[in-house]
């Protein structure tokens, strides 16, 4: 047998720490690797197949758009382009307009950076201590964490970070250079830290006042994640401009920039090559479909109220606190959580971390509660 570890080990240019399993198929919440064991998978591949792997729905989208059209430039029009974009502006916050499509999350971040820019004519940004919002320049510039950081300085210039949650902190950091504020609702790689309603009220206002453009990267917590369409929706957030990408195509790559109308940028300022590609639009416009058709906002809620309580419970030894939103759930350890990491995926629990101490746990809403009971009674032996 093909030992695929060696041979990727020899070719790939590695960017991650790795784990030392070959990952071949998946189907619904479970994966199983190249020897046939089988995992239940509590990372979803990083927040993306909310809908499940190998899901069929999605897959004969893909199969029936990849025998018509696959690609098509943003210089012409397109049929499921075009569907794809009414069904975004219909599920996302109501007072966004416009959607600019592109390939990824980090994507999507710098569409929002220069369409700040661009329709502020001011340069500066603030965002969280702690906040994650991509690898490229500019959205690296955002980012908080200096492992990310460092070696790649200088980064884009005019970007600040304060304390996520605090108001008066942010209140202090803006001032006419000012173009916008950039936050998640609920921090995933930070550590799952879930935002306050009270915030992020007074976070709208002033931007309101201060014609500050509000970015909400809702790219991990987007489309049902946390128990609601968007994460917005909890806190009754309404973004000038709202970025997504992880689990809007189920697997498939995408990434979008949604507007309200207070964005402007002229023909010709912007643009990518695949970019909303009608491949990548049909698989979108299934996997949101299927989000609709099966209520998976309300079954992340349920399921995250159930692996709670489950959790709750129980005396866990190795635990320091809990939190989660619907089925995005974070366990902050009194350890670090590599080792327990290792110790789930021996016991078949695929999970992923947030920073150093904090176990992430990332299903497939499509989870069957058997297999949640299955996950839930591992972790529990594991962190007991
Ligand atoms: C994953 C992530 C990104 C970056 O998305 P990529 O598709 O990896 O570029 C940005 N912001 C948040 C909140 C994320 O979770």
């Amino acid at each position: 047998m093909t030992d695929y570890i060696e041979l990727q080990k020899q070719y790939e240019f590695d960017v991650f720490p790795k784990r030392d399993i070959v990952l071949t198929r998946g189907k619904g919440a479970r994966l199983w690797d190249d020897k046939d064991n089988e995992y239940i998978d509590c990372a979803s591949g990083i927040g993306v197949a909310s809908i499940g792997h190998a899901n069929e729905f999605l897959a004969k989208a893909i199969f029936e758009q990849a025998g018509k059209l696959i690609t098509c430039p943003g210089t012409f029009y397109n049929d499921t382009k075009a569907l794809l974009l009414e069904k975004l502006i219909g599920v996302t916050p109501v007072n966004l307009t416009k959607a600019y499509l592109s390939n990824s999350g980090t994507e999507a971040m710098e569409a929002a950076i220069k369409f700040s820019r661009y329709t502020t004519k001011k340069t500066n940004f603030i965002s969280a201590m702690k906040g994650f919002h991509g690898r490229t320049m500019g959205a690296l510039s955002a980012t908080y964490k200096s492992e990310y950081r460092d070696g790649f300085e200088p980064l884009v210039p005019g970007f600040s970070f304060v304390p996520y949650n605090n108001i008066e902190k942010l209140a202090e950091a803006v001032d006419e250079k000012t173009a916008g504020i950039i936050l998640e609702p609920i921090q995933g790689e930070g550590g799952i830290n879930i935002g306050d309603f009270e915030y992020f009220k007074a976070v709208r206002k002033i931007c309101d006042e201060n014609n500050v453009i509000l970015i909400i990267d809702e790219i991990q917590t987007g489309f049902c994640r946390t128990g609601k369409m968007f994460a917005c929706d909890h806190f009754e957030i309404q973004p000038d401009i709202l970025t997504v990408a992880k689990a809007i195509g189920g697997g498939f790559p995408i990434g979008a920039t949604i507007c309200s109308d207070k964005i402007e940028l002229p023909i010709g300022k912007h643009g990518t090559t695949f970019g909303g590609n009608p491949l990548a639009c049909a698989a979108a416009n299934a996997s949101i479909q299927f989000m609709l058709d099966n209520d998976l906002a309300k079954q992340a809620y349920e399921k995250g109220e159930y692996f709670k309580e489950k959790i709750m419970s129980q005396e866990l030894n190795r635990v320091r606190s809990f939190r989660n939103l619907g089925l995005m759930i974070g366990i902050e350890l009194k350890e670090k959580v590599q080792p327990i990491l290792k110790e789930l995926m021996d016991k078949g629990i695929i999970a992923l971390p947030a920073g150093t101490t904090v176990l992430r746990i990332l299903p497939p809403l499509v989870i069957t509660y058997e297999e949640l009971d299955f996950a839930i009674q591992k972790i529990i032996d594991v962190l007991k």
